[in-house]
């Protein structure tokens, strides 16, 4: 079943690990602008040299960057099977270069999935994440799980993102608040969003997001 579905939600409410494993189960292709953008400045590309500064600060990468980005990774073959946005779109202006997008292509959006996690479980839960430098797997940090050890999945390092600091973070939430919280509104109007609670365990989440999509 070809599925195009957005995963909404400010940062830390899981919707990233929830996109990875879904797009596994249903062959979609899991597409992670932030991923996207952190291999770009790993890498040294010129797009990495433009995003990098915005990325550290915690701010939105200017649009025509993404867009740019967005049109030639949903060309790819991977898209065809369907696929899970996950970061994007971030603001009004990115979601009507989607629909845009999309509709020159012959092709619309099924769903918009938006998961609701209050802001105080947010700031706890990006203060304890650490991901592994090699595939981006989230680790909660413990007394037993620390910086520098080596991810149980895939023998990467833990290191802590540069912007899951408390500053940050905290700016991320704004950044959320004023600019990608209206596109609940906007997707509301639509007639495709389906909001979910994203408290509970991962795979209660999932079980939830499956609910809403009509998964069996
Ligand atoms: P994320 O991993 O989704 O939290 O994204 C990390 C950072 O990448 C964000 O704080 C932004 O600086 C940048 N970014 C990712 N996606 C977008 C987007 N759709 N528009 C603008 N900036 C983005």
């Amino acid at each position: 079943m070809v599925k195009r579905l957005i995963m909404l939600g400010a940062p830390g409410v899981g919707k990233g690990t929830q996109a990875s494993r879904l797009g596994k189960d249903q062959g979609w292709a899991h597409i992670s602008t932030g991923d996207m953008l952190r291999d770009a400045v790993r890498g040294g590309t010129e797009l990495g040299l433009k995003a990098k500064s915005y990325m550290e600060q915690g701010a939105l990468v200017p649009d025509e960057l993404i867009i740019e980005l967005m049109g030639e990774r949903l060309d790819q073959s991977d898209c065809q099977q369907g696929f899970l946005l996950d970061g994007f779109p971030r603001t009004v202006f990115q979601a009507e270069k989607l629909n845009t997008l999309l509709e020159s292509r012959g092709l619309a959006l099924d769903g918009v999935v938006s998961i609701d996690v209050p802001n105080d479980e947010i700031v706890k839960r990006l203060s304890q994440r650490l991901v592994c430098d090699d595939v981006g797997h989230v680790v909660i940090q413990t007394a037993e799980i620390n910086e520098g050890d080596i991810c149980s999945q895939c023998q990467g390092k833990l290191i802590r993102r540069k912007d899951d600091n408390p500053e940050t973070i905290r700016h991320r939430l704004e950044v959320y608040d004023k600019e990608t919280s209206s596109l609940i509104q906007f997707y509301e109007e639509m007639g495709l969003l389906k909001v979910v609670a994203g408290l509970g365990t991962m795979d209660d989440v999932y079980t939830r997001i499956r609910e809403v999509l009509e998964l069996t």
